[in-house]
């Protein structure tokens, strides 16, 4: 059995004459966080907007667990495994939380053209109490909630179906203390269930402490894969500037 899960391969993506993705190859393996880092606008969320279905490839490929996948839209990438949770605010207003949890899947819950609302929120619930967030109802609008919950209600949405792999998406910076612990704790469930996260995060020394390998991009390009035991918060900037950095 390969160790492999994600290979990425030649990828690029132009907008306008901005390359924002320059012939971009690295594997990502199973059971692993693999984090991407790089400075503001190298790139990162460009290429992982590709693999999940909200931007299109201008050439090359992704191959999950051997076989190519292009999503054409987040619908598409969970039916293929894969998940993405984003900075900003990722859940829908004006729908509750089980239709946030659901959405795009809601078939799943249709018989004889009638969606059968009381299995989805049953279902939802479970869920919420599987995660230990009790407080929050999946009866409830999604507006009765703040940031926070909210946030908590999509890592459910992005994880739920035990996704191949996991996009995080600068997701840590925009949460509390607790809402990072919470966003840990789901990490190592993915982590040793044997799928895999792509951990963006601009905190070196969290992408130190939770990732297990490092992929650097600079300008769009890759530039190295790095063993996290390997390497320390300096070694990572210089190679995510290409030069010697010095004070801070
Ligand atoms: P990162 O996530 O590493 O900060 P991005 O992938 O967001 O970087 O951006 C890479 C480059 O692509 C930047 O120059 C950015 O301005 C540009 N870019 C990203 N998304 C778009 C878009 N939708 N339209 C135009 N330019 C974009
Ligand atoms: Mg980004």
């Amino acid at each position: 059995m390969s160790e492999i899960r994600l290979q990425v391969q030649h990828l690029s993506k132009s907008f306008g004459i901005t390359k924002a993705v320059r012939d971009v190859s690295f594997n990502v393996n199973k059971g692993e966080v693999h984090a991407l880092i790089g400075e503001n606008g190298s790139g990162k969320s460009t290429l992982t907007n590709m693999l999940t279905g909200i931007y299109t490839i201008d050439s090359g490929k992704f191959i999950l667990d051997g076989k190519e996948v292009h999503p054409k839209n987040q619908v598409e990438a969970n039916e293929e495994g894969i998940s993405i949770i984003v900075q900003e605010l990722g859940t829908l207003s004006g729908l509750t939380v089980a239709e946030n949890i659901f959405l795009g899947h809601e078939n799943r819950f249709v018989k004889y053209g009638i969606k059968n609302t009381r299995e989805m929120n049953r279902q939802a619930n479970e869920l919420l109490k599987k995660y230990e967030f009790s407080h929050i109802r999946a009866e409830e609008q999604i507006d009765e909630y703040n940031f926070e919950d909210r946030k908590l209600i999509e890592i459910i949405k992005a994880t739920y179906f035990s996704p191949k792999i996991v996009v995080i998406d600068e997701t840590t910076t925009a949460l509390s203390q607790e809402g990072r612990e919470e966003l840990y704790k789901q990490m190592d469930r993915i982590r040793a269930s044997g799928n895999s996260v792509i951990f963006i995060s601009h905190d070196l020394a969290e992408v130190l402490d939770k990732s297990d390998t490092i992929t650097i991009m600079r300008d769009g390009s890759y530039i190295d894969t790095v063993k996290s035991s390997d390497v320390t918060e300096d070694d990572l900037k210089r190679l995510m500037v290409g030069r010697e950095v010095t004070g801070d």
